[in-house]
């Protein structure tokens, strides 16, 4: 049984308050420092927030006070879970790897760079020995791991027994993407409401880059060579509320004899954390529904606690070898939860002391 003393970075957020409401029953970790921007600092909780969740804010985090993001406030805490905004999240998180405190961040910003594991536990948990060759302190004290963009967890955790199985040559994929996925208060309403939005800033570029670096191959000197197959993207804003639904084609390396063998790789896949039992793990992974109306978005999304991932209509395809639809819950398992699951990962192989 392990015992953390966490933080939040960002934690007046929509990423933050999902943070403290799967925290607040965590059996290994306590919530007990919370930081965010000037316009928070020196307000306790329920003042600086505007509380989105659907669940009462949970009282003792409710009279914590809220203070700036710098290290000397989080005395006390063994490492610090990051929701904050891209924008300022470069520095804070660079500042508290430095102090010696742990970073386990949602932030795009630390994500690509060579030393830094874009983990999630089910697709890559060996590159958290990545951790070994960051120097933010000289006793390695310090550090920073980070988890993918939330359209990015679906894919890499939808390809990763098709990749396995008979690699890929290329991928093209539409994702249909949740308000929340943009925070709060996010897209205007006048916007979204009985729309859709063909275009989300920067999220294209981020899901050609990452898949690749989460299924790359991690060397014996820390570095990962990244896999080597090509993804093209369209990301759509849609108005539904949590849940990103992907369209995802793919054209294989070694062909199956018949659809029925790509289905058989993805139901007999065994997550490589299967046997550490660790409290945020879902039971099974990886669902692929057979009703071809599934998964959806507000029917299926929160399926064991928001960490399950949907997959469904699987198919061959015309012009690539397959196709199917892939879900997850954006703020959960493309966010805070796999961030947390990320932080069980990493106690249970003892990096967090
Ligand atoms: P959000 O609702 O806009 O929250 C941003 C947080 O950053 C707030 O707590 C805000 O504090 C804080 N912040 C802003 N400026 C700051 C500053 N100068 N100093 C310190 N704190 C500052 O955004 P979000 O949706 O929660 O996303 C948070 C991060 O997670 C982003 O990097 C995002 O890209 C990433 N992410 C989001 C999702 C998703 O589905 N939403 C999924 C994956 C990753 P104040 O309230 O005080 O302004």
């Amino acid at each position: 049984m392990h015992s953390f003393n966490v933080g939040i970075l960002g934690a007046t957020g929509a990423v933050g308050q999902k943070f403290i409401r799967l925290l607040r029953r965590h059996p290994w970790f306590t919530i007990k420092a919370l930081g965010a921007s000037k316009r928070s600092a020196g307000k306790t909780y329920k003042q600086a927030a505007h509380w989105i969740e659907d669940i009462e804010l949970p009282g003792q985090v409710a009279k914590l006070k809220v203070s700036t993001c710098e290290p000397a406030h989080f005395e006390g805490v063994d490492f610090v879970f990051s929701g904050l905004d891209s924008s300022v999240a470069k520095d804070i998180e660079q500042a508290f790897a430095t102090a010696g405190i742990p970073v386990i961040s949602n932030a795009k910003n630390h994500r690509m760079f060579d030393s830094v594991p874009l983990l999630v536990p089910e697709v890559n948990p060996d590159h958290v020995e990545m951790i070994k060759s960051q120097d933010f302190t000289a006793d390695g004290s310090g550090w920073i791991v980070t988890n993918p963009n939330c359209v990015c967890v679906p894919l890499s955790m939808s390809l990763r027994p098709i990749f396995d199985a008979f690699g890929i040559e290329s991928v093209v994929v539409t994702s249909m993407q949740a308000v929340s996925g943009a925070g709060y208060p996010g897209v205007p309403s006048l916007d979204i409401l009985g729309n859709a939005v063909p275009f989300i800033g920067g999220e294209e570029d981020k899901i050609h880059t990452e898949p690749l670096k989460m299924l790359g191959t991690l060397n014996s000197n820390g570095t990962v060579t990244h896999a080597d197959f090509g993804v093209q993207s369209t990301a759509v804003r849609i108005p539904t509320v949590e849940g990103h639904l992907l369209s995802v084609a793919v054209k294989l390396k070694e062909k199956p004899s018949d659809i029925s063998d790509v289905q058989k790789a993805i139901e007999d896949w065994k997550s490589p954390i299967a046997d550490l039992d660790l409290p945020s793990a879902p039971k099974q992974p990886v669902k692929l529904y057979e009703e071809e109306r599934h998964p959806q978005p507000r029917l299926h999304s929160a399926r064991e606690n928001g960490m399950q991932l949907g997959m469904g209509r699987l198919r061959t395809g015309s012009v690539f070898d397959i196709s199917y639809i892939a879900l997850a819950h954006n703020t959960v398992r493309g966010a805070a939860g796999g961030a947390i699951l990320n932080a069980e990962l990493l106690a249970e192989k003892g990096y967090l002391n």
